[in-house]
């Protein structure tokens, strides 16, 4: 699907991709049969906001979940990811579908931009922060062991300490995978370039960056160390970065796997077991072919 429906203040997407369209499921799954037939081994449903996917017809409406259900029957060889979902849609009936299905990957990008109600309210996310926490708690009920990973932005308009303290205890209490942290800057013809002052100044803004940057540091080793002693099944992607003697390739939540392999190739899947890990990496070996 393409194009965003909301019209967070600070973002240009409503004005540089236009409204929301959803595409005809059934091409959405002939593409995907089509490049499963030609050996690839995942794919990934992409919108700005794909939670709100919805198509009408005569036939019967489809939604996100009912896309994510006829995408993963294409084979239980081909995996499914999707990005991006937005707090406020995401829904049990999605994240029951994550877990009925093996192939649906276990991982959910949920940006949520600030720990404090009323950044959260100047920012036009339509959620709060109890809401966000709720929305966690479900996923972590459901899907025990999802991938977590999360975007925020430090010092928005008018945002105080307090706001940031926020943020922060938000970011320990959820202790995301790994996340994608900016300050915030303006972005001309947007609603909070209209309406409010840019007004935190950019020594507080990088200060407030470092802490989050900090603190997510802290809790990407430790959620990357909690795997430690498990076996994942992996999607083989190639060598490593470091060495020819080593391949890596992503666990269903999303987690790299690096491992001594000169057997496999890109497309395989192999079972690993986690030895130790790095804040973004599972040292692992191979247990099984
Ligand atoms: Fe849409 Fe995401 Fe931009 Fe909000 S931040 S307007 S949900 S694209």
């Amino acid at each position: 699907m393409r194009g965003c429906n909301n019209v967070c203040s600070y973002c240009v997407v409503p004005y540089t991709r236009g409204a929301e369209r959803s595409r005809d499921p059934h091409t959405i799954v002939r593409e995907a049969c089509d490049v499963f037939s030609k050996g690839y081994k995942e794919v990934t449903l992409l919108g700005q906001n794909v939670d709100s996917y919805f198509w009408k017809s005569e036939e019967g409406n489809v939604n996100f979940a009912a896309l994510l259900r006829m995408v993963a029957e294409v084979s239980p060889e081909l995996r499914v990811r999707f990005s991006t979902s937005n707090p406020q849609d995401i829904s049990d009936e999605v994240i029951e579908t994550m877990a009925a299905y093996e192939n649906i990957c276990k991982h959910i990008h949920l940006p949520v931009q600030s720990g404090s109600d009323v950044m959260l309210e100047k920012m036009r996310r339509r959620y709060s922060r109890e809401w966000y926490l709720q929305r966690v708690a479900k996923i972590r009920e459901v899907l025990p062991g999802c991938g977590l990973t999360t975007d925020v932005i430090a010092g928005f308009c008018g945002e105080t300490e307090q706001d940031h303290q926020d943020t922060l205890s938000l970011f320990e209490e959820v202790c995301f995978d790994s996340a994608f942290m900016f300050y915030y800057s303006e972005r001309p013809g947007t609603l909070a370039a209209k309406k409010y002052k840019d007004d935190i100044d950019i020594e507080t803004k990088t200060r407030r960056l470092n802490e989050i940057i900090a603190l997510q540091g802290k809790c990407s080793l430790k959620s990357y160390q909690a795997e430690v002693g498990k076996t994942f099944k992996v999607l083989v992607e190639g060598p490593s970065k470091k060495s020819a003697d080593e391949l890596c390739g992503r666990a269903s939540n999303n987690k790299m796997c690096v491992f001594p392999d000169k057997i496999h190739k890109a497309g395989d899947y192999v079972t690993v077991k986690v030895l130790s890990a790095t804040s973004a990496t599972l040292l692992c070996e191979l247990v099984e072919a």
